[in-house]
């Protein structure tokens, strides 16, 4: 109790904006929320969106009963959509019934659990396994998880790095080296709010020098930038091809380095592509010292560039062909292709040498090639020697099959204790599961049912009208959600769920966000565990998620396995046995007690120490990727996506900002007080069109189109659009105007997309 009688308590906010979570201190009162504030452990204090929740919790138009459609579904935007409320009882008995029928139909191989990024807590969400409602649905035989498989948003990054280092947490040099840095394609005040924001504000203060690329002055480049380079989007990889070759030109390479750390003198046959071996599998590469090939080990001197014949095989070096991948990237070429200067490409070579960084996790990555800009981005990093090692965490478990390090093992305590495996093998990419559904034969098999928790595809994929008729088309659709957003139209039965004030939750992650650039150690990384107890009580009849899952396990005759009565009881069953698993000695001192008073628990977790003991063959850095169609980066023109209806004049970018968290937080009305929610273009295409700043205008293409209120700015180069993601329709939807194709590693491309614009009439 406060001094004023009030109760104190504490809640999460997790949405996955790339900075989770944060904790905030609740005063509650007969009459409500009397304060929230940010819990005061917290070193970097939560951003805007997180003191929306109170107005989310109240908002008028939160899902407070279970509804059921009545009438026909109707297909396409503006399908039929007549709702009635209805009992829990019934609304579940729905779902269990529209699950056993689907699975009748087509086996569980043709049910779908769609959960994305909307609510990373345990019980309720939490990805993989772990999570409550695949306990349930792996018992019933289990279901397709596209979640999975691919992602919206970063899956480039994590494949691209993972090529490079076999890993994808990757940590820099600290500050004191950084004389230049280098903002690659990321907006950090807007999306890296807690973390690498005050990590870069450090470096600038300290002194240290900007440059940042990309299409549109962002705040980022008003607040950090020396100098702006205004990139033409997608093509990234021709810009960073045309700085190493003049890195390269420069003698700007750490010869040695490359040596020791990387695969780039290991020699390739010029026939296939492959490296040449020893008879034991080591690559061989060519000792300069002897004149002869020789297994790597044995090389005095291995050669890093240089044509050779080894056993009568014509060979080259893996840094050669690097070499002659950037060659024809002159500063020219470079400036014609990606609309920047000669300079520009000049300069940012200049600031790319040893103990420099690129900070990159870029937009450039949600295009169709976005993995070549990645692994072109690291290799420049790679050739001054600018990466201080691999990042590796002691209790990592796997996640998306990588090394988690953002955790520290409650999921691993909540799989070993509750898991259950999920028998169906059958996976679909999340950027495709409308593909997947009208087109039985693109993803192995029709798809009859879905249910969507934590997740509003329609909001976020790409080719919103295609996703919205795929849900339309299943033979069921029940969709939880706190309210009701595109995606829950298109649902048979709609649950309603509750907020994160309302229900009683933990989560686990790094409390300064999962920033991969720790360039200040006095903000390392705290691992952190916290606790929403939950504050208020539930709206109307919404449910704490872990609730409907146990009424729905109820339905489904697994009710035996759900013997919880709250989530409560579930979490305290998980903190016990957390301080029991001896894998996590870090969780010995945490209880309910603690997490009760404090909200948010700081582990004494290692902090790990950098590695080079990477995860990829001979455990180097690679710049030569053997057995891809593309062995080093390659510059794939932005054209060559698909494109429905040809291409418009204007490129479309569509960045997450600071006022959503992809689609969450899209209809907090104190952030659509702002003026942040416009398209924006040059005055040059707006003049061409007969635009004025402020005009209502159509933006269009074959996938859609949308209406928005044009800001006309210098701030974005010629021949761009820009919109920000994960609007409502309403308000302008980005992804009314893409596709949904998929880069190499299935990560959404759209920012790939073409549009043209003209006013409103
Ligand atoms: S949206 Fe992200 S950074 Fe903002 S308060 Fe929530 S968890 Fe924190």
């Amino acid at each position: 109790m406060s001094d004023n009688g009030a109760r104190k308590a504490f809640t999460i906010c997790a949405p996955h904006c790339g900075n989770f979570p944060c904790s905030f201190a609740v005063e509650a009162n007969g009459e409500g929320i009397a304060s929230f504030r940010a819990n005061p452990a917290m070193r970097i204090k939560p951003c805007i969106k997180g003191f929306q929740i109170p107005d989310r919790y109240n908002h008028s138009d939160r899902l407070l009963y279970p509804l059921k459609r009545v009438g026909e579904k109707g297909s396409g935007p503006g399908g039929a959509n007549r709702f009635e409320r209805t009992s829990w009882d019934e609304a579940l008995d729905l779902v269990a019934r529209g699950l056993e029928a689907a699975k009748a139909k087509g086996g569980n191989e043709s049910v779908m659990m769609y959960h994305y990024a909307s609510q990373h807590t345990m019980p309720g969400g939490r990805d993989g396994n772990p999570a409550t409602i695949m306990r349930l649905l792996n018992m019933w035989g289990g279901a397709i998880q596209p979640y999975l498989r691919g992602s919206l948003c970063w899956k480039a990054f994590l494949g691209g790095s993972a090529d490079v280092f076999g890993h994808w947490q990757i940590r820099n040099r600290p500050n004191a080296d950084c004389d230049w840095i280098v903002i690659w394609g990321n907006n950090p005040v807007e999306t890296g709010y807690r973390g690498l924001m005050q990590s870069l504000q450090e470096a600038k203060r300290g002194g240290t020098r900007f440059i940042a690329v990309d299409p549109m002055r962002t705040r980022s480049v008003n607040r950090f930038a020396d100098r702006h380079v205004p990139i033409r989007p997608s093509t990234d990889t021709a810009l960073a091809l045309a700085v190493l070759r003049h890195m390269l030109a420069e003698g700007a390479a750490d010869e040695d380095f490359l040596r020791k750390r990387t695969n780039a003198p290991f020699l390739v046959n010029e026939e296939d592509g492959a490296f040449l071996t020893a008879p034991d599998g080591t690559p061989l590469a060519w000792d300069e010292a002897a004149g002869e090939a020789r297994p790597f080990g044995a090389c005095e001197r291995p050669a890093l560039y240089g044509s050779f014949q080894a056993g009568g095989k014509a060979c080259r070096t893996a840094f050669d062909h690097l070499r002659a991948a950037a060659e024809p990237w002159t500063p020219a070429r470079a400036a014609k292709e990606c609309g920047v200067s000669e300079e520009d490409v000049r300069a940012i070579a200049g600031a790319v040498r040893k103990g420099k960084v690129v900070v990159y996790y870029g937009a450039y990555q949600r295009t169709v090639h976005g993995e070549q800009a990645v692994r072109a981005l690291h290799i420049l990093n790679l050739v001054t020697g600018g990466f201080g090692g691999v990042l590796r965490h002691g209790g990592a478990s796997d996640s998306f099959q990588l090394p988690r390090a953002t955790d520290a093992g409650l999921a691993d305590v909540v799989a070993s204790r509750w898991g259950v495996p999920n028998l169906v093998q059958r996976t679909v990419p999340v950027g495709q599961i409308a593909e997947a559904i009208l087109n039985p034969g693109a993803h192995g098999g029709p798809i009859h049912a879905a249910l969507v928790m934590w997740g509003n595809p329609v909001g976020q994929a790409g080719d919103a009208h295609k996703t919205e008729r795929a849900l339309r088309a299943l033979d069921f659709c029940a969709v939880s959600d706190i309210f009701m957003t595109p995606t829950a139209k298109c649902a048979d039965v709609v649950l309603p769920a509750s907020t994160w004030l309302e229900r009683c939750a933990i989560t686990e992650g790094l409390e300064t966000g999962a920033t991969f650039f720790h360039l200040i150690p006095e903000i390392a990384p705290r691992h952190v565990v916290m606790f929403s107890s939950g504050a208020m009580p539930q709206r109307g009849e919404s449910l704490d998620d872990f609730e409907i899952v146990c009424r729905l396990a109820e339905k489904m005759g697994y009710g035996d396995h759900f013997p919880w009565k709250s989530s409560r009881e579930w979490v305290e069953e998980l903190v016990a046995a957390a301080r029991q698993d001896e894998r996590f000695p870090w969780f010995r001192d945490l209880t309910m007690e603690k997490l009760e008073a404090e909200g948010m628990v700081i582990l004494d977790i290692p902090e790990p120490e950098n590695s080079w003991d990477l995860q990829t063959p001979q455990g180097r850095a690679r710049l030569y990727f053997e057995g891809k169609k593309t062995p080093v980066p390659t510059y794939i023109p932005p054209d060559e996506v698909a494109q429905k209806g040809g291409r418009k004049p204007l490129q479309l970018i569509t960045p997450k900002t600071y006022f959503r968290a992809s689609s969450t937080f899209n209809n907090a009305e104190k952030l659509l007080r702002g003026d942040w929610n416009v398209a924006t273009l040059n005055p040059a295409d707006a003049g061409a069109r007969g635009i004025s700043a402020g005009d209502r205008i159509r933006i269009y293409n074959g996938f859609g189109e949308t209406a928005y209120r044009a800001k006309v700015s210098e701030d974005i180069r010629p021949g761009v659009v820009h919109i920000p993601a994960g609007g409502l329709p309403e308000q302008g939807a980005a992804n009314h105007l893409t596709g949904d194709a998929l880069s190499e590693y299935e990560n959404a491309a759209q920012n790939s997309y073409s549009v043209e614009v003209e006013k409103a009439g």
